[in-house]
Formats: structure tokens, sequence, C-alpha cells
């Protein structure tokens, strides 16, 4: 019986992981002990555990107030994976259903039930659940009951009579979110017992944080993406055509997307949550509608393609991505523009102030040239000491030039555009553009007509958003963000006052150059692949999505240390009793018919080697093994980047060889070879290339 576990026994058993987070140990205790208690910790921090260790290690059942249908089905579907009895009851399910469930609950089997708050509220569940002996009740989304929050349900307030109607049982209250006000609401409207008040850090360390200008969205979206194959992530937008307009492009340019917005039918939005949960699509582009449903723990990144209104809005979506721990990104773009649009929905009532509040310190967020990590806890009132080194700002800490004749260009462009214009004209000056626009308005006589050239289109946005911010000019949000001078350009046009400004990045598009990876990356991340595969394969067969099966940080540690034995694999983090039971054999055998390929491919190689020292030419060796001549010339390649004596010049003529090289660095490698196949018009045979690129790596 499960009553025997001690709390770390079952968190073994039950969901693999060897040890508790700091919090949860606590949090545990207390509610052993029968006391109340607030738990406040961020997305991902690992809410669930903190009463599901309790409900397993303890008589009773453990009854969990949920809000969403989504939430509650993922939950559940979740425990079952890991062989613990729960089941929800909500409008969902029909009445034999829900019979079903009634007899599990009084024959006392389940362990942990969910349940909606307007089912629980219910009178008849009431009385039904008064005669069930009831360990405990965890209120999850806690802060749905505060008008404070970001999120009220009028409905949640009725959980109040929870205290008075089951006096005696203890509460535990659980939430994400982080102002003081809601907190306190919380425990007043569910009228807690002297609650403990567990308040983890914000801080969520695997999140990369970065902030690009609004130039190019959509080509640096493409390549960022094109960058993370199969890699999960949501593009945020503020309009719902935008969502689909972007969803749109993005498949059309081949990358399995789908919008989500709240215009769409319930149908629509259920089958893109459902394909996204499934990793059927790897992309959603969405309005926040798309939010507090998703439990999917392998979304590797977040794009905010506009500004969000508030870090409140901006921190609960970004932390959706990686709530598995695992390294995962948060790029915001960030434009003028779009804070002139937020201000403008800021309607004129008493909370006006304190919308426009919040939405400077969004912008002091986006603007941020100290570590972002330290700008965004602060606003949590969470003071963190050291850089994070794990945002752009302490990745490429700004250098300071002298920018005095850059500021000089940009404000006397301004002046001469009479200030009547945006930002984005007065690059186009500056660059001297060709737009019919100029022309039309005469801008290309203006003496700082194309004075600019030298700097891209990047580097002048990121130079006039630092003059914006130093004050050296302004924009007008009440007349369509045209550029103004300021007291201060002045001295800089006239008194020749001297302006510093940061270097714009130098890898505008987001990405610094890939690294390469060494030969034990490149088959962990194969073996990776294989085991996403077939947590598909299994996860489709039930029905469920793949990451209940197990998490990418389950697959990653079998990736990395490739266990031969049941008990090796019982050591991975997420493998507990019941997904040892159920999945062990399959994915132990996967791993390793991977190593006997592996060991294979090795000797191919090695077989043609004695070949070619016996003498034979490559075309001779494949006629021989009954192998395709490319084959051949891969393995010369791949034993000559080996070290093997090999001249490659032998198979491959010197102008041959230079052309391909030269193309090789014009268009990469990140893609495979087709792109270089084709930037050479198809004149050079694939071996080749493949010949050229194991000079080319062996080069560098
Ligand atoms: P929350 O509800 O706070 O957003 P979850 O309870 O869903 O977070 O947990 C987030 C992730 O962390 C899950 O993948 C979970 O398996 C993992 N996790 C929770 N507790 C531990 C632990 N003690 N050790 C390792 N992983 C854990
Ligand atoms: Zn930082």
């Amino acid at each position: 019986m499960p009553e025997n576990y001690t709390p770390l026994e079952a968190l073994k058993t039950y969901f693999g992981h060897e040890k508790f987070r700091p919090m949860q140990a606590e949090i545990i205790d207390q509610v052993l002990e029968r006391k109340d208690a607030l738990v406040v910790m961020p997305t991902g921090g690992g809410k669930s555990v903190c009463y599901q260790i309790p409900a397993l290690v303890s008589e009773g059942l453990t009854v969990v107030v949920s809000p969403l249908i989504s939430l509650m089905q993922d939950q559940v579907e979740g425990l079952r994976q890991n062989g613990v009895p729960a089941a929800f009851l909500n409008s969902s399910l029909n009445e034999s259903q829900q019979r079903k469930v009634s007899q599990q609950i009084t024959s006392g089997k389940l362990k942990l039930l969910y349940v909606s708050p307007e089912r629980l509220l219910n009178p008849a569940m009431m009385a039904f659940l008064k005669r069930i002996p009831i360990k405990f009740f965890a209120v999850d989304e806690a802060h749905c009951i505060s008008m404070w929050g970001h999120d009220f349900r009028p409905v949640y307030k009725d959980l109040k009579s929870l205290k008075s109607e089951f006096n005696n049982i203890p509460v535990i209250a659980l939430t994400a979110t982080a102002d003081k006000v809601t907190r306190k609401d919380i425990v007043k409207q569910l009228g807690l017992d002297s609650p403990e008040v567990f308040i983890d850090s914000f801080d969520r360390p695997n999140l990369h944080l970065k902030v690009l200008p609004a130039q190019q969205r959509f080509k640096v979206i493409k390549k960022f993406i094109d960058l993370r194959p199969n890699q999960p992530g949501i593009v945020y937008c503020l309009s719902r055509k935008s969502t689909e307009k972007v969803a749109e492009r993005l498949a059309n340019s081949g990358i399995k997307a789908a919008p989500y917005h709240a215009g769409m039918s319930s149908e629509a939005r259920a089958r893109t949550q459902q394909a996204f949960s499934n990793d059927d699509i790897s992309v959603v582009c969405a309005t926040i509608a798309f939010g507090m449903g998703i439990d999917k723990s392998n979304i590797r990144w977040i794009i905010h393609y506009n500004l969000p209104k508030n870090m409140e809005g901006y921190y609960q979506e970004i932390g959706r991505a990686g709530r598995d721990g695992m390294a995962a990104e948060a790029l915001l773009f960030y434009s003028y523009s779009d804070v002139a649009i937020l201000r403008n929905f800021i309607e004129e009532n008493e909370l006006q102030e304190i919308r426009l509040a919040k939405l400077e310190r969004m912008q002091q967020y986006a603007e941020a040239q100290t570590c972002r990590r330290k700008v965004l806890l602060s606003y949590f009132n969470e003071i963190y000491p050291e850089n994070c080194g794990n945002c752009d700002v302490c990745n490429n800490p700004p250098s300071y030039i002298d920018g005095t004749v850059v500021a000089q260009k940009a404000l006397s462009a301004v002046a001469r555009l009479k200030e009547s214009t945006g930002a984005g004209m007065v690059v186009d000056v500056l660059r001297g553009s060709s737009k019919s626009e100029i022309f039309q308005n005469g801008y290309n006589k203006l003496k700082t007509y194309g004075v600019g050239k030298d700097i891209d289109y990047f580097g002048w946005h990121h130079y006039l958003m630092q003059l914006v911010q130093q004050g050296f000019l302004e924009i007008a949000y009440d007349d369509h963000q045209k550029m103004k001078l300021t007291p201060l350009s002045k001295k800089v046009l006239y008194e020749k006052m001297p302006v510093k400004l940061t270097r714009p990045e130098k890898f505008a598009a987001g990405e610094a150059p890939v690294k390469k990876k060494t030969k034990k990356e490149r088959l962990r991340d194969d073996l990776f692949e294989r085991l996403r595969i077939l947590r598909k394969q299994l996860a489709d067969k039930q029905g469920i999505p793949a990451y209940q099966v197990f998490s990418d940080q389950t697959l990653q540690q079998m990736s990395e240390y490739r266990p031969d034995t049941v008990t090796e694999l019982m050591a991975i983090d997420g493998v507990g009793q019941a997904k040892l039971d159920r999945y062990g054999e399959t994915f132990l055998k996967s791993i390793e018919n991977f190593k006997i390929q592996e060991r294979d491919r090795g000797s191919t190689h090695l077989v043609t080697w004695q070949m070619l020292q016996q003498g034979k030419s490559p075309q001779e060796i494949a006629k021989e093994r009954k192998l395709n001549s490319v084959t051949i010339y891969s393995h010369i390649a791949a034993l000559y980047e080996k070290g093997k004596p090999i001249s490659i010049e032998k198979y491959i003529s010197k102008e041959d060889l230079d052309k391909t090289i030269k193309a090789i660095k014009t268009v990469g490698e990140m893609n495979g070879m087709k792109p270089i196949f084709e930037h050479l018009g198809g004149k050079i045979p694939f071996e080749k290339i493949r010949l050229a690129l194991a000079m080319y790596h062996k080069k560098q």
C-alpha cells in the first residue's frame, strides 16, 4: 500500500525524482502536519509535487480544485502514467463516467480527485464529500480568487465555504502569482487559518532572456526556428490578425505552425492546442488567450512579436517555456510603435495611471543595459546579486563608443525632416533609401540623405532607441510616433555636446554563430532524436501528449548516459516504477539498437579503409561491397576527418575544391549539403562536396 512510503520514497517510486527541491520538502511537512499553507512558486517550480506527495503517503482522499478542464485532464493523465490512482470530475464527463468516479471515491481506491470549483460547490457534491474521509484540499491557481490577480474567476470566491463546511480539514493554496496584494487576498478570501506562507524565488535560471529591436521580425523568427528544428515554441502577438498572418507565413515556409486566438471557434482552438500538446505542430502563434490551460513541459522558446503591456503578463508568458527545467529561451521584439499602440489601448479611467506606469516598467526592461534578470526580478521585489550570465546583456555587455557623429547625423536628419516622421523614415533618409515615399516628399534632396549608409538598418534603429533613452530625442506617442527634438538635441547639434552610445549587437538577426558539435554531442543528439520519435509513437498509441510519456529532461539524460540495464534506467530522473514497467524495455531496446548501429557504422568505415590500403579505387570498393559510390566517398571523407592519412586531392580537382569551399563559406553547412549543391548550380556532385567539407572541417 502506498501509505507505507516515506515522502522521499514516494517521490522516487512514482515520479522518478531523486530528491525534493528545497521548498518542496518543507511544504510537504507542513501539509502532513495538517496545517494550512499558501505556496507561491513560479511556473515549473514544482508545485504539484507539494500536494501530490502528501496525498500519496497518507490515508484518505485529496481533493484538488482546478479552474480549467484541460489542466485537470493533463494532470490526471500525468498521474496515471506514473501509476497514481487519480481522476477528475467536471462537465466534460457523461453520467456513467461520473458514476464510475464516484464509486472509486467511495471504495477508497482513489488518492487524488481533481474538481472544478463549480462542481465542488454543488450542494449534492458537498454532501457526498462530507461522507468521505478527506485528507486535505489543494486549491490550484489560487490567484483566481482575487480581483487583484490577473485572472479573476467569480466562482472561486465561493471556495470560502470550504473552511466552514469542512472544518478541521486543511487547505493548501497554490499560485504562481507574485504580487503581495493578491497573496494577502488569497489568505483572506479562503479563510486560511494562520497559514505558513512559502514564497519561492521567482527566478527561472534555465530561461535565457533576450530583446531585439522589432526590425524584420519575420525573417528573424524564421531563422530562429530553422536553427531549432523540432523544438516547440509560442509566438505571442498583440492582434488576432497577426497571429494568423505569422502562422500562415511560417506554414508557407515549411514550419508546422497554427494560430490561436479568442476569435476562433472553440473546436478550432482545441484542435490547435491538441496538435501542439501532441507535438503534431511545433509552433503556435497566439494572442495571450493561449495560456493557462497549457501544461506542456517541453516548450523550448517563447517569442514576443509585440511588447506585452506589463511585466506580470510577460513573466507569465515566458514562464511557459522550459517547465521541464531544461534550457529554454525568451525573445522579445521591442518597438516604439508597439508602445504607442499599447498606450492607445489604455483607457481613461482610474486605472490609467497605474497601467501607464506598468507599461513604462515594461519598456525599461526592454531597454535595459544591465542584466535583464536583475531588472525582471527587481520588479517582483527580488534582489538578484550577481549578473545572471544567461541574458543577452550579460552575454554581450554593452560597449560604449563615441557616438557624437552618429548622434549629429541622426538629430540633423530629424531636424531636416521637420520632426514630421517616425523612426523608420529617419533611418530610410539616413541610409539613402530609394523608396517612392522619399522621392514623393523630396527627402532625397535633404542634406542628410544618405549620410548614414555605412550603418545598417538594425544599427540605426539601435542608435535611435539609445538617443531616445538618453533624452536626445522624443517619441510623440500621441502623434504617430513622430521623432521630436528635445532641448538636449540642440546641445548636440549646435554645441557639439559629446554623446556616448552602445554598439549595436553584432548578430542582429538574433543568432550568434552556431558552435560546431563535438562527436559526442552529435551522437547524444542523434539518440535524443530517435528517442523523441519513439516517445511520440508510444504517446500517439495512447492518445496522450508525448511529454506525458517522458519529459525532454528524461530523454536527454537517457541520451547522455545510455543506460543498458533496468537499474541504470531507474537511476534516470523521471523514471519511476510505473513508467519503468510500461516503457522501460522499449527504451532500453532502442538505446541498445542505437549503440549497435553506431558500432557497425564505425566498422563499415574500417572495411573501406582496409580496401583503400589494398590500392582499390572508390568505384571498385563500391562495386565489391555492393554500396553506392557516394557512400564510399562519405567513408573516405569521414576517415580523413578522423585523421587517417588520405590525400583528398586524389579524388577532387583543385579547382572544384576551391569552388566548393567558397560555396560552403557562403551558404554555411547548417542545412546540409543540398544548399551548397544548389549554390554551385548542381555542377559539383554530392560526393565531391562531402570531400570538400571534410577538408574544410579539418582546416577549421
Ligand atoms: P508547477 O505546477 O509549479 O508549474 P510542476 O509541478 O508541473 O510545476 O513541475 C514542473 C516540472 O518539474 C515537472 O516536469 C516535474 O516533473 C519537475 N519536478 C518537480 N519536482 C521535482 C523534483 N523534486 N526533482 C526533479 N524534478 C521535479
Ligand atoms: Zn543577465
